[in-house]
């Protein structure tokens, strides 16, 4: 498989370099040149797989030419080995033909362990093969960080530097950093806020001088093989509840539209799909171009959903290509005028094409607060306040009663406490079995000054697992 960059100027690459890359080199964002697609019968025949097979007929065109079949079976059975459900995803139903996906039994309790354990394996099995040491920077503002040291932590080339805001991600997500022991896992508090984080892991990613050399790896949601990880889920919850013989509509709590545009990726492959739903919180940018063809830039507000706060949404770059008939030079046109005037509107011919199968909803505290009520009122589940926006639109913008509606649940509630307290339900959410000592384990952590060469320094004398570069 070969991939492509959405701005159509860079050398088309193999998966192995896509992963290792991040971003293109126009700044574009890599996608599949050619999508695959299944047969409905060929899907059919999947059913009642276990995740780790089903994966692996669902991502092997994604990899061919890079990886063999017998070692990316075992990698994934590895990965999908260490969740702590042996469903890997279970569906739990809420009401009358009404799911939620839970997508938190992994080791940091959210989604993104999903993409980021498969990737953590996949970079360790290039890089020995390579004789490479590579270095990862992220900036998190919480689930990222700790899913990226999650999945790396065991990865012999790999040295990992996650930088948050000092005091400013919670403690269960500190804590879910901090107290994963290992010499090539670094976390930095920066005395800063999540900004000054990204913006230094940016100007780090456009001058690697510091590095002497050595590779910096994206984990982030431009990294392709997150976004390839996060389609198999939607095969896995469409053939529980009799798919593909019949459509399925799922909705997505959203930030930075990876998580949704894999299901996207999953309906133009073959899967049944009749309607994708964006919600989002009140940073709702994404909800504005779905419902008003306005794409423009907000400020940031700080919500109960920290995952979702953001301003703008990296991977609506590879809809855009999409929508403009993967033409790069258009999306590049658009692009550049959206950074230097913060809006962004497109023909009214390709929103109407896009509104055919994405709905979108934009839920505020409040109305995320009432839905966790209403949902442990009705069926006794604690939502956690990302989940409870999805199901929140799910519920309010869905098209059919007889189509099974399937929300995915993007996190554990004990991850964000706050938002359960003020729903008041009366019940606190409880640490899963595997991290039922987290206040217990020891912390490790630098706290460094809101200053890029202090940040750059320390990269360069801890990463060689922990020694200099
Ligand atoms: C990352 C995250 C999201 C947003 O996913 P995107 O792929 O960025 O749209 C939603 N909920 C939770 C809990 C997350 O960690």
């Amino acid at each position: 498989m070969r991939y492509i960059s959405t701005r159509g100027q860079a050398p088309a690459l193999n998966f192995e370099d896509v992963l290792l890359a991040g971003l293109a080199s126009d700044g574009g964002l890599y996608v599949p040149e050619n999508l695959p697609r299944f047969s409905q019968e060929e899907i059919a025949s999947w059913a009642g797989l276990p995740y780790h097979e089903l994966a692996f007929n669902v991502m092997r065109p994604f990899v061919t030419g890079s990886i063999s079949d017998a070692d990316f079976k075992a990698i994934l059975k590895d990965t999908y080995g260490v969740f702590a459900h042996s469903a890997v995803a279970p569906l739990r139903q809420l009401d009358s033909n009404e799911w939620v996906l839970e997508l938190f039994h992994g080791p940091t309790l959210a989604f993104k362990d999903f993409a980021l354990q498969l990737l953590g394996r996949l970079l360790d099995h290039f890089l020995i093969k390579r004789g490479e040491r590579v270095v990862i920077m992220g900036a998190t503002s919480g689930d990222t960080g700790s899913a990226a040291i999650e999945g790396c932590r065991r990865c012999e080339n790999v040295d990992i530097f996650i930088l948050h805001p000092h005091n400013r991600v919670s403690e269960v997500q500190r804590r879910q950093m901090t107290t994963i022991a290992g010499d090539n896992i670094h976390n930095i508090a920066i005395e800063g806020n999540f900004d000054d984080c990204q913006e230094m892991v940016k100007a780090s990613f456009a001058d690697q001088g510091f590095l002497k050399g050595t590779r910096l790896v994206a984990v982030n949601s431009i990294n392709w093989a997150r976004i390839m990880a996060q389609i198999v889920y939607y095969f896995h919850a469409a053939l529980q509840l009799g798919g593909p013989a019949r459509s399925m509509a799922f909705s997505v709590p959203t930030g930075n539209f990876g998580d949704i545009f894999a299901g996207y990726l999953a309906r133009n492959m073959g899967l049944p799909i009749s309607q994708l739903i964006v919600a989002t919180n009140r940073n709702d940018i994404l909800h504005r171009f779905m419902s008003g063809n306005r794409y423009d830039k907000d400020t940031l507000h700080p919500s109960l959903s920290p995952s979702m706060d953001i301003m703008v949404s990296s991977n609506f770059e590879r809809l855009l290509f999409d929508l403009h008939g993967r033409n790069g030079a258009l999306v590049a046109e658009l692009l550049d005028s959206f950074k230097q005037t913060g809006k962004l509107s497109v023909e009214d011919d390709r929103w109407t094409e896009a509104r055919k199968l994405f709905d979108s909803l934009a839920v505020d505290d409040e109305g995320t607060c009432a839905t966790i009520a209403e949902v442990y009122r009705d069926c006794g589940e604690l939502l956690d306040p990302h989940t409870a926006i999805g199901v929140r639109a799910a519920r309010e913008c869905r098209r059919s009663m007889s189509t099974p509606m399937i929300t995915l649940g993007t996190a554990h509630p004990v991850k964000f406490p706050e938002a359960v307290r003020k729903a008041a339900v009366g019940e606190e959410p409880h640490l899963p079995a595997h991290l039922a000592d987290l206040f217990e384990r020891p912390e490790r952590c630098t706290v460094l000054a809101n200053e890029l060469p202090a940040v750059q320094a320390f990269v360069a004398a801890h990463g060689n697992r922990g020694k200099p570069l």
